[in-house]
């Protein structure tokens, strides 16, 4: 007799401060959540350096540290937190199923997505062939390895400043290419930038090719204004550009928009399918923010409480 397939009351796909909040309160709430971490546990705040804007810590905390909490207080209340990536799903009956990259497949009765976003890349060859041999879209993981040296930073944005300042700490030089006249980041980022004396910023400039055959030697680049070319000499050349939402297995079966964030219902986190809802940065174009993320994730898990309480499964 074959052993019938257990149901989970709830899945959460995903580990950044979404999941882990929807872990949370899943679990308090009984729900006994498994939560999948995906290839990159802890999420983006895993290549964040300090933390200054999340409620709670008046001193800042280190990314990584702070999602070494989050995910403490979610196995505190009993979440199952398995370090796997899933690969695929199907959403087409009440029962969802969910795939793990080993091949086991999982059965709920409500999904949370919390896959985040990734880094953005600027498509160039010379960026693929060069990449982790001097091209890198993390200070914090890889600035060390150019201590002492000059490095480039691609972005106009906070993470670009965050990333110039966090490198011209241990660099001597470092080069921020901003592709129009004025930068997106807050003004405070910007502020921080400006005051550190190595920082260099090239404004109108964009990446035309990452030299060097086997380590990155520098870029040749172009100013948008002129049009006249130049190259800059550096080891290192990080991106830092945004991000996109890693919502490529939904592709066909969610709704989402044109640039693959998933779409839910207003004031909400329903998707399209019943028992199927979104949070964090998978869904989010707008903020972004750690704390939104986690926001959305409560909101996530209340939402799916809500509904096996109407079907009478909790
Ligand atoms: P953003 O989308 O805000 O900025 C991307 C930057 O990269 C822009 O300046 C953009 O230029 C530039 N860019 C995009 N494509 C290219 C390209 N092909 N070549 C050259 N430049 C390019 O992304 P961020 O990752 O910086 O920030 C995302 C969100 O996260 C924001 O809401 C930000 O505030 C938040 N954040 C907050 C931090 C903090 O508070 N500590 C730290 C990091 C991020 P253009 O302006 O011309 O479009």
């Amino acid at each position: 007799m074959s052993e019938e397939k257990k149901i989970h009351e709830n899945v959460i796909i995903g580990s950044g401060p979404a999941g882990y909040t929807a872990a949370i309160y899943a679990a308090r709430a009984g729900m006994n959540p498994i939560l999948f971490t995906g290839s990159e546990p802890g999420g983006q705040l895993m290549i964040t350096t300090d933390v200054e804007n999340y409620p709670g810590y008046p001193d800042g905390i280190m990314g990584p540290q702070m999602m070494e909490e989050f995910r403490k207080q979610a196995e505190r209340f009993g979440t199952e937190v398995r370090y796997e990536m899933i690969t695929d799903v199907d959403f087409n009956d009440e029962v969802k199923k969910i795939r793990t990259e080993a091949g086991e497949e999982i059965h709920a009765h409500t999904v949370v997505i919390a896959t985040g976003a990734s880094a953005k890349w600027l498509g160039l060859p010379s960026e693929e062939k060069l990449m982790n041999k001097g091209v890198s879209a993390c200070a914090v993981c890889d600035g060390f390895f150019f201590k002492g040296q000059d490095v480039i930073v691609v972005g106009g944005g906070d993470t670009a400043a965050e990333e110039a300042t966090y490198l011209a700490k241990l660099c001597t030089k470092v080069h921020l290419l901003v592709r129009r006249d004025e930068m997106r980041a807050s003004k405070i980022m910007q502020e921080r930038v400006i005051k550190q004396d190595n920082i260099i910023v090239h404004w109108n400039t964009s990446t035309e090719e990452i030299l060097g055959e086997d380590s990155v030697i520098g870029a040749k680049v172009v100013n948008n204004k002129t049009g006249e070319t130049s190259t800059i000499d550096a080891t290192g050349f990080f991106v830092a550009i945004g991000h996109k939402p890693n919502t490529s297995i939904f592709k066909g079966i969610l709704h989402m928009d044109d640039l693959g964030y998933l779409i839910t219902k207003p004031d909400s986190t329903k998707t399209n399918i019943e028992g199927v809802f979104a949070s964090g940065d998978a869904q989010d174009r707008i903020y972004r923010q750690a704390v939104t993320a986690a926001g959305t994730g409560c909101m996530a898990a209340l939402e799916a409480e809500r509904l096996l309480a109407e079907k009478g499964i909790i």
